[in-house]
């Protein structure tokens, strides 16, 4: 038996009727950039998650680097980040200009240590990153009253948590802005490269789709500069379709993620993920802990079945950030989880069987580690 760590074959081949027949509108059509699906696709997406406004990217990179340099962070600013995420995150802080100061992690959740954020505070800070890392939800009580305590901006990174909840309401509600990836392995993706902002601010949503679009909303009246950085026709009627599924494939994955927790439990040398109280988890990645992980997942891989680590080093240690020469005490979480976490596969089309055969080739390890 083989498991992949996600199957969008699988879920093309669930949906293929309506994607074909939005993806051939869209050539009949011969309206590739902009236009009705990609304006369909901003209204629905926006009353998805309750956020008066929604400006379609390119990417999820370029959304994070748009609300960064729109919102004014540059040369002399400080922005917290976490020390465990897609480098993404941090990487569109620096080319603003700012530096990223990265904070470690909590050991429970993934997310940002309130704790020593509120250490890494300066007279620069501007902005923190909360990131919702694995589609579990920050502490955003926390986060909301620090950053209006101090007066700082708050951004969420919302690529790995699509419809996740804190306290009852949408992640990417909570910042003065938000970022989205529909990068295709996403809860939500795109066949190709897709992102977009929210905002309930009109300020905002201007600055943004300006500086998005080359700085002129009306053509050839270029009010500042700007980039290119549109989701195109054809990735929108793809997200217009799967947007649909969304509520329903994440249910499918909460299934997943519950089977796993229940089957795995007993086994005591893993750690299983923890869910926030009052939180709903997205599931975007089911990672767990293990000293053995590196034995683990060369014995699952042996057994057809594919493992990933989210991510192997975390950023301050990354060769990309040597200049400011962190050391493993400084992220004492951080530097203890990024040997120990796994990657489980994870995706909504995961059949029962397949589920069990990973759960047993577990089981079967950690026997043949302790006979
Ligand atoms: C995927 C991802 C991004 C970047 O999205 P792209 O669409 O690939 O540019 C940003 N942040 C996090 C946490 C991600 O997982």
């Amino acid at each position: 038996m083989k498991v992949e760590f996600v199957d969008l074959k699988k879920q093309y081949h669930e949906i293929k009727t309506e994607i074909d027949s939005a993806i051939s509108n869209v050539l009949e059509s011969a309206n590739f950039i902009g236009g009705e699906h990609v304006d369909q696709f901003e209204v629905n997406f926006r009353s998805l998650i309750g956020t008066k406004h929604c400006i379609s990217v390119a990417n999820g990179t370029d959304s994070l680097f748009i609300i960064f340099k729109m919102l004014g962070i540059g040369p002399g600013d400080e922005v917290l980040v976490p020390a465990i995420t897609w480098i993404s995150s941090s990487e569109t802080i620096s080319l603003t200009g700012a530096k990223p100061v990265f904070v470690d992690i909590e050991n429970d959740y993934y997310t940002l240590n309130t704790e020593d954020l509120q250490k890494k505070i300066t007279k620069n800070t501007k902005a923190i990153l909360a990131v919702h890392l694995y589609g579990q939800s920050c502490d955003m009580d926390s986060l909301q009253s620090i950053s209006e305590e101090k007066n700082l901006i708050l951004i969420e990174d919302c690529a790995q948590s699509h419809l996740a909840q804190f306290k009852g309401k949408s992640l990417g509600s909570f910042g003065a802005a938000s970022s989205f990836s529909f990068y295709p392995g996403k809860n939500l993706g795109a066949y190709g490269d897709a992102g977009c902002i929210l905002t309930d601010n009109d300020q905002y949503e201007n600055k943004f789709r300006l500086f998005a679009r080359h700085g002129a909303i009306v053509k050839h009246n270029h009010v500042i500069e700007g980039m290119n950085s549109r989701l195109d026709s054809i990735q929108a009627a793809v997200l217009n379709v799967k947007m649909k599924y969304l509520a329903e494939w994440n249910k499918k994955r909460l299934n997943v993620a519950n089977i796993y927790q229940s089957e795995l439990s007993d086994i005591l040398q893993i750690s299983l993920p923890l869910t926030r109280p009052n939180t709903l988890h997205a599931f975007h990645l089911y990672v767990i802990r293990t000293e053995y992980r590196d034995e683990l997942s060369k014995y699952l891989k042996e057994s057809g079945i594919s493992t990933a680590i989210h991510y192997p080093t975390a950023l301050p240690f990354l060769e990309a950030y040597k200049m400011f020469n962190h050391s493993y005490t400084d992220f004492p979480v951080a530097s203890k989880v990024q040997n120990e976490i796994l990657s489980l596969p994870m995706h909504p089309n995961m059949s029962t069987e397949e589920i069990m055969f990973v759960v047993q080739s577990i089981k079967d390890f950690f026997k043949k580690k302790q006979p």
